[in-house]
C-alpha cells in the first residue's frame, strides 16, 4: 500500500520506458521511488507498448546485431535526418551512452532477439525486444516491483506544486480521490501530447481532426504543459513530430505497429486528386518512412493512397487490413472513390516514365523515372499486373517533439537558464533535444533508456544532498 503522507525520494511521473529505467536506476542508487502512471494497470505503458526495436551503438557484432555501428556512424545518421537540428554536446553524449544500455537493459530483465526481416533493414542498427515493447515493459516492471520500487495506476497527475523551479508536490486523482504525493526529486516521463487533438489543433488547424493517433491516448502533455506553464523552458517546435502513414481505416488511438504502411517503395501514392506528390523512392525505408505522415497531413483532405500491383504483394510486411482491389486501374479508382480517368493518367504517365533497372530494395538501385515530376529515384517498376491494389492512408502520429530543455544530467533548465533544483524528465517529453525534426527508427527508446537511466541516477544522487 502506497502511503500518500510519506515523502519520497524520487517521484516519477509516467509508466513508460523512460519512466521505468528513471525508476529502477534511482531505486537502485539507494533512492525510495514512488512511480505514478495515469492509465489503469492494463494499459500501463504507453507508447511503448508497441515498440519493437531500440537503436544503440556498438563496436561490433553481437549475438542479435549483424555488425559494428559505431558512434561517429549513429551520429552521422543523427545529423542527417535532423538535417543538423539537435544538441550536438547532448546528441554525443546519447549516443556514447547507448552503447551501455545495451548491457544495461539485459541487467534489468529485458532479453534481445534478431532482428525481423522485410523492408526495415534494421539487423545491424537495431536490437529488437524478445516478444515485443510489452514483453519489454513486463520485465522492466517486475525488475522495479522486486526492487521495491511503489507503482500506481489510474494515478493521473492533474497539478505539481513548484516553487521558482523547485518541485515540492503533485496532485493527483486516484480511484476517485484527490491526493498529494510529495517527493524530494521530481522526474517528467509522462509522454509527448500527442493524443490532444485540441492541442495539435492549435498548430495544424481542422486538418488534426483527420489524424490518427498510433500510441496511448494517455499521453495528453499535461505534464510537459503544467512545467511549460510554471517556468521550464521550452524546446523543439511544437509543429515536428514523429508521424507515418498508416492506414485511413485504423483505430483513431492505439492503433500500433500493424497499421503502418511499408509498400510505399514498392509503388506510387496519390493524394484525392489522383496525383503524385513526392518522390516515393528517395531513400532507403528506415530513413524516410517517418516523412509521409507531414507529407499526407499537407494532402488535401489528409488522405491518400498508396498504388500498387499484384506483383509486389508479397516485398513487404502485410499489415491489419487487407488492400483494396481492382481488376482495372479505373475500377480500383471507382472502390476509393477518385476520379478514375485521373487515376489511370497518373498509372500511365509514371508507367511510360519508368526506366530500365535492377531492382533491389536493399540498396539505392537504379530503378528510376525519367520526365515525370516528382520523379521516383529508386525502385520504380511499372505498376501493370492485375489486379491493382491500393491502401488508404492517413498521418498516424507516433510522438510530439515539443519538450522540456535538459542539460546532460537530465535535469530541466529553467527560462532564466538556470537549472532547476530537482527536477529532471526523460523520454518523449524531452526527445526535442536530440531530435529537432527527422527521426531514425528506434530511437525514441534510445532517447528513454539512457535520459532515464541518467535521470534516475541524479535524482537519486539530489534526494540525498
Ligand atoms: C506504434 C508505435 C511503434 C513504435 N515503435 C518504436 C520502436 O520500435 N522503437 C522506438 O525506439 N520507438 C518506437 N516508438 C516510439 C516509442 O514508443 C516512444 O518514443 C517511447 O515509448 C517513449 O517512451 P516514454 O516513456 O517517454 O513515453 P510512453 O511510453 O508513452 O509513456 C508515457 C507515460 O506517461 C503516462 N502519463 C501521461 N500523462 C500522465 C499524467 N498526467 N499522469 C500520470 N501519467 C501520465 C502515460 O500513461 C504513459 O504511461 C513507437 C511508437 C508507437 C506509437
Amino acid at each position: 500500500m502506497v502511503d500518500f503522507n510519506r515523502k519520497y525520494d524520487v517521484l516519477v511521473i509516467g509508466g513508460g520506458n523512460a519512466a521505468l529505467c528513471a525508476a529502477i536506476s534511482a531505486r537502485r542508487a539507494g533512492a525510495s521511488v514512488l512511480v505514478l502512471e495515469g492509465a489503469p494497470k492494463f494499459y500501463r505503458g504507453g507508447n511503448t507498448r508497441h515498440t519493437r526495436n531500440m537503436r544503440c551503438a556498438h563496436d561490433a557484432a553481437t549475438e542479435i546485431l549483424t555488425g559494428p555501428y559505431t558512434e561517429e556512424e549513429f551520429w552521422e545518421d543523427l545529423l542527417r535526418v535532423t538535417g543538423g537540428q539537435t544538441d550536438e554536446e547532448l546528441a554525443r553524449m546519447m549516443i556514447h551512452e547507448s552503447k551501455d544500455i545495451l548491457n544495461w537493459i539485459v541487467e534489468q530483465g529485458v532479453r534481445w532477439q534478431p532482428s525481423l526481416g522485410g523492408t526495415l533493414s534494421l539487423g545491424r542498427t537495431n536490437s529488437f525486444f524478445l516478444g515485443g515493447g510489452r514483453a519489454m515493459l513486463n520485465a522492466l516492471y517486475r525488475t522495479a516491483e522486486q526492487l521495491g520500487v511503489e507503482i500506481v495506476y489510474d494515478a493521473e497527475v492533474r497539478d505539481l506544486n513548484i516553487s521558482d523551479g523547485m518541485f515540492l508536490s503533485a496532485q493527483l486523482k486516484h480511484n476517485g480521490e484527490h491526493l498529494t504525493a510529495g517527493a524530494s526529486t521530481l522526474i517528467a516521463a509522462a509522454g509527448g501530447f500527442e493524443a490532444n487533438i485540441e492541442w495539435l489543433k492549435e498548430y495544424w488547424g481542422e486538418a488534426a481532426d483527420n489524424f490518427l493517433i498510433r500510441g496511448t491516448p494517455y499521453n495528453r502533455g499535461s505534464i510537459l504543459k503544467m512545467l511549460l506553464g510554471k517556468g521550464v523552458q521550452e524546446i523543439g517546435d511544437p509543429t515536428q513530430c514523429h508521424a507515418v502513414a498508416i492506414d485511413a481505416r485504423a483505430p483513431k488511438f492505439d492503433g500500433g505497429i500493424i497499421t503502418r504502411h511499408d509498400s510505399v517503395v514498392f509503388g506510387i501514392v496519390v493524394n484525392r486528386n489522383a496525383e503524385r506528390f513526392y518522390d516515393e523512392g528517395e531513400d532507403i525505408w528506415p530513413k524516410r518512412y517517418a516523412i509521409w505522415g507531414r507529407l499526407v497531413a499537407a494532402q488535401p483532405g489528409q488522405i491518400a493512397y498508396i498504388i500498387f500491383d499484384s506483383s509486389v504483394v508479397t516485398s513487404f510486411m502485410p499489415t491489419l487490413f487487407p488492400p483494396i482491389a481492382g481488376a482495372t486501374v479505373a475500377e480500383l479508382a471507382g472502390k476509393l472513390e477518385l476520379d478514375p480517368v485521373a487515376l489511370d493518367k497518373t498509372v500511365a504517365d509514371f508507367n511510360a516514365a519508368v526506366r530500365p533497372g535492377t531492382f533491389d530494395h536493399t540498396i539505392l538501385d537504379d530503378c528510376r523515372t525519367e520526365g515525370i515530376t516528382p520523379p521516383k529515384t529508386h525502385w520504380a517498376r511499372k505498376i501493370d499486373a492485375p489486379p491493382y491494389l491500393a491502401y488508404p492512408v492517413r498521418p498516424g502520429i507516433t510522438f510530439t517533439y515539443l519538450g522540456t530543455r535538459v542539460n546532460k544530467q537530465s535535469r530541466m533548465l529553467m527560462k532564466d537558464g538556470k537549472p532547476s533544483a530537482n527536477m529532471f524528465a526523460a523520454g518523449e517529453i524531452m526527445a526535442g533535444n536530440v531530435l529537432g525534426k527527422g527521426y531514425a527508427a528506434g530511437m525514441g527508446m534510445t532517447i528513454g533508456s539512457v535520459f532515464g537511466r541518467i535521470a534516475g541516477q541524479e535524482a537519486a544522487k539530489n534526494a540525498r544532498n
